[in-house]
């Protein structure tokens, strides 16, 4: 069992005077466990360890560095059953799924430690005699990372692996929702021999733990995966340090389907995407615009697949497509926003209501017709699974809709029509556009959201040297 106690400094420090938070399985809705809610002092001696550890840590040759990120990851590969098993347990997803985070993670590890043979600067010509100047790529600092419960475990890694490739430490804080996965990664890293205060981690809530670590002046960038409102309020607490801040916000992604799309490839795609982790992803197809020359076939045989997806417990009830919603509240919310679609003129062609089992968070997969792009449903995040459709006229008005958002993480394309094809992805405002395809970004490419969808981004070069800036340096010599 995971010892459930915050890292600091390379040791498990045992905290029994901080207030409790239960942690549930959603799908039983039984606590499973209990964690520390760390209050400001404990995040002061995390931040203190990771400010104390950094130097030496950056001095090393960024191979060494990338040296124990491979073997961390090494030591996740060993352990995946027990790793997604745990992830399953607190946040709900199939263990399929869960099994595929941990991979993942574990293979963006080894890509982010690929960087450390390619951090490259530059020489620039001067405009004095006798004079080098050449721009330096460093390390910013000590990072604090912000996690949200969706893809608990491979946040962990899209932020810690370029923060200490790079030459940063860092202090990690996960959900409270899903701690134990973190408590499980942090006994690896120790195992791993990775230096004491180059990776520490505190539990506890958004307003204590998290507002605490954004607001400290010993970070030097926050990193924060989660909510536009939690975003804003990051933001608004690292101002008073002036910290860099990396955001990785919500999401409202439109799935286009024109009439010349391969209707039976985007029905697939778009159905997978909106059950996946049971709709709880920043970048799945949250709406659907579909051009009118097609709409009765695509909505036909799109509600006769979503009809196919299975739900239950993913420990119990093997084989299932997808689990319960995280928790109650979000259970709640799903099932409000779809009552006032509902009211609002849309009608369930699927669904529509929360599952009648006797326990777990469970909604049941649903499709709702008739929808237009000013109702809530089409505009705000709905993180559950219900895909509202639209009919448009054009692409063109696809399009339009499609952007009149606050959002701007991604979209999706269905055409065979190449030239179409690229005079659309030019004209979406979107961090990611997915030609016949939905969601799933890969290590090298990035993963950035517009609008208020985030600030900077995440993966490949781009993301990698988010994690690092520039010092320039002029050498006057004979
Ligand atoms: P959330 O914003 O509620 O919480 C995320 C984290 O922030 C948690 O660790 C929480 O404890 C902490 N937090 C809450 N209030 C805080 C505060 N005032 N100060 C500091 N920390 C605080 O988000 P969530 O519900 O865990 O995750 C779901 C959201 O995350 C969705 O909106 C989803 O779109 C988004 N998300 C985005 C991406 C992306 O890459 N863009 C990826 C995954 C999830």
């Amino acid at each position: 069992m995971p010892r459930n106690t915050h890292y600091i400094a390379g040791r498990f420090v045992e905290d029994t005077t901080s207030e409790r938070i239960a942690v549930y399985n959603p799908a039983t809705e039984e606590q499973i466990a209990e964690i520390p809610d760390a209050p400001a002092e404990v995040v002061d001696a995390a931040v203190d360890a990771a400010r104390r550890a950094q130097p030496a840590w950056a001095e090393l040759p960024p191979i060494e560095r990338a040296g124990y990120i491979r073997a961390i990851a090494d030591k996740i590969r060993g352990k995946v059953d027990i790793l997604a098993e745990t992830i399953t347990r607190e946040q709900g997803k199939t263990l399929d799924l869960a099994r595929g985070e941990v991979l993942g993670m574990a293979g963006l590890m080894d890509y982010m430690a690929e960087w450390a043979r390619r951090i490259e600067g530059e020489i620039i010509a001067s405009d004095r005699k006798g004079e080098a100047i050449y721009l330096n790529r460093v390390p910013i600092g000590v990072v604090g990372g912000i996690l949200p419960w969706n893809y608990p475990f491979f946040l962990i890694g899209r932020k810690l692996a370029p923060a200490l490739v790079a030459g940063n430490t860092i202090v990690i804080k996960p959900s409270e929702e899903t701690p134990l996965n973190a408590f499980l990664f942090a006994e690896l890293a120790d195992e791993a021999g990775l230096p004491e205060g180059v990776f520490n981690m505190v539990s506890g809530r958004g307003r204590t733990t998290g507002a605490a670590l954004s607001g400290h002046p010993g970070i030097d960038l926050v990193s924060f995966t989660g909510s536009v409102p939690t975003g804003v309020a990051i933001m608004e607490a690292a101002a008073k340090n002036l910290t860099r801040v990396n955001l990785e916000l919500g999401g409202k992604a439109p799935a286009i389907v024109l009439k010349d799309a391969d209707i039976g490839l985007a029905v697939e795609a778009i159905t997978v995407s909106r059950v996946v982790n049971t709709g709880q992803v920043c970048n799945c197809a949250e709406r659907i615009f579909v051009e009118r020359g097609v709409a009765d076939e695509f909505t036909e045989r799109f509600v006769k697949r979503m009809a196919a997806v299975t739900y239950g417990d993913p420990l119990a009830e093997r084989g299932v497509d997808m689990g319960p919603l995280i928790n109650a509240t979000q259970l709640g919310k799903v099932a409000a926003m779809v009552e006032r679609a509902q009211a609002a003129g849309a009608s369930a062609a699927l669904g529509g209501k929360v599952a009648e089992r006797n326990r777990g968070h469970h909604y049941e997969p649903t499709v709702l017709t008739g929808c237009t792009p000013d109702m809530e449903i089409m505009r705000k995040e709905i993180f559950g699974p219900v895909a509202p459709i639209a009919v448009v006229d054009s692409a063109e008005e696809a399009v339009h809709h499609a952007n009149d958002t606050e959002y701007g993480l991604t979209s999706s394309l269905y055409t065979r029509d190449l030239n179409q094809a690229m005079r659309i992805t030019r004209n979406l405002k979107f961090g990611e556009t997915y030609i016949n395809r939905e969601n799933g970004e890969a290590y090298q490419g990035f993963h950035a959201g517009r609008k208020k969808s985030g600030i900077g981004g995440a993966d490949g070069k781009h993301g990698f040297y988010e994690y690092m800036e520039t010092q320039a340096v002029y050498i006057q010599h004979g």
